[in-house]
């Protein structure tokens, strides 16, 4: 079994009076969770829930209006965070060179934090049942608020097909943008894995710019997601980025800010609906299988000049997460593969040879067995006979260059 997680977001409709409820319990919330941030960083960042209880449990009930369940989840909100603080830090050692002009990696731990961490935003982390609940046939909410309870209608588009028994709710996050309040709630639920012995499909993926993914099938079908569109659309940010990077004006700097954002959210959905296209075309059972591309550098050659340096890899890695993420509901599932050779070996008769494949007419041609085929479709072959491999119990599925075959 593997438990999935989720977050459903609901808008909610505070009245006047309701939303001055929220913002004043928010507040008390945020002013907390800082006195304990404080009170970690001065006892030796001491992140037992029960130590922090023990200690500041009895002072805040007694000056603050919010309940017991409210006062408990600060604690956790305020340990989890800064454990997830010591893992950033953990990851992210501290390097310098030393004397001998050698690189020296120290690592990193909480005590190097200079202030305590602080909780800008006015937040509220809410327990399900104590804290909130759903009342009236799941059409209102039930808000706990400093002292009262109090009901009021929701919205939740596009998060309908989680309110089943299957989803058990958790901990909701009272959240303040504009002048909108939304409720987000973490789901989970538990579903089988993915099992090898299902007979699963095997469905190979090439990532790559021309084609935004070259995708070949256990059945020998080959998708092309074509990547000119996004090209031509990254090209048009590119000439807008420049033209506002010549002006150079504050305003010409906000506006840069923005339209990062604006591409950064545009790729973001791109990666969603491709990922959602995956898992629709080829539903449960399913082994997707990529190329492992940390430490790889790609081939640019089809982008314009300016836009090589500025590829970013991060949107093939968002990729490769949505659809884990997505593949782990409908127990199918995704493996790395090394990218080595894959765009070299031909999978008719194993020679490995880079002169094989013909970059200007993209075309895959095998001196020994004659195999001919698109080189991005050879691509998403190979790794899904890596795939395979994996399937037979290979660990880390690699294709070597055992001999020169001739
Ligand atoms: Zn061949």
């Amino acid at each position: 079994m593997v438990k999935l997680g989720r977050t459903i977001k609901l808008r909610l409709y505070p009245d006047t009076n309701q939303a001055e409820q929220f913002l004043a319990m928010s507040k008390e919330y945020q002013r907390l969770a800082n006195i304990v941030s404080q009170w970690i960083f001065d006892h030796d960042f001491q992140l037992s829930w029960l130590k922090i209880n023990h200690h500041l449990y009895k002072i805040f009930r007694q000056k603050s209006e919010l309940n017991s369940q409210m006062i408990q989840s600060i604690f956790r909100t305020v340990s989890a965070r800064y454990k997830t603080v010591r893992e950033q830090m953990r990851q992210q050692s501290y390097r310098y060179k030393n004397e001998e002009d050698k690189w020296v990696q120290v690592p990193r731990d909480l005590t190097w934090l200079v202030k305590p961490i602080r909780f800008r935003r006015s937040q509220a982390d809410l327990v399900r049942q104590s804290n909130y609940s759903f009342v009236d046939g799941m059409r209102q909410i039930s808000i706990t608020t400093l002292g009262k309870r109090t009901k009021l209608g929701f919205t939740n588009k596009g998060f309908e097909k989680y309110f089943t028994e299957a989803w058990k709710l958790g901990t909701a996050k009272l959240v303040h943008t504009g002048d909108k309040w939304f409720l987000h709630i973490g789901i989970t639920k538990k579903v089988s894995d993915f099992n090898p012995k299902d007979n699963p499909q095997i469905v190979g993926i090439d990532r790559g710019l021309r084609f935004l993914a070259t995708v070949f099938d256990s059945k020998g079908k080959t998708l092309f997601f074509n990547g000119q569109k996004i090209l031509r659309r990254r090209k048009k940010f590119l000439e807008i980025r420049r033209q506002l990077q010549s002006k150079g004006t504050r305003s010409a700097k906000k506006k840069l800010k923005q339209l990062a954002q604006r591409e950064n959210r545009w790729m973001t959905d791109v990666n969603h609906r491709l990922s959602k296209t995956l898992i629709a075309l080829y539903g449960p059972h399913t082994l997707f299988v990529l190329e492992d591309l940390t430490n790889v550098t790609f081939n640019t050659d089809d982008l314009p000049k300016p836009l090589r340096n500025s590829h970013r890899s991060w949107s093939f890695f968002q990729l490769e997460s949505f659809l884990t993420y997505k593949a782990q509901a409908i127990q199918s599932t995704v493996v790395k593969v090394s990218p080595a050779f894959t765009s070299q070996r031909c999978p008719k008769c194993g020679l490995i040879e880079k002169t094989n494949r013909h970059h200007e007419t993209h075309e895959y041609w095998c001196q020994q067995c004659q195999y001919r085929c698109n080189d991005d479709r050879l691509g998403a072959m190979n790794i899904g006979i890596l795939g395979q491999d994996w399937l037979n119990g290979v660990k880390h599925p690699k294709i070597r260059k055992l001999t020169t075959a001739g």
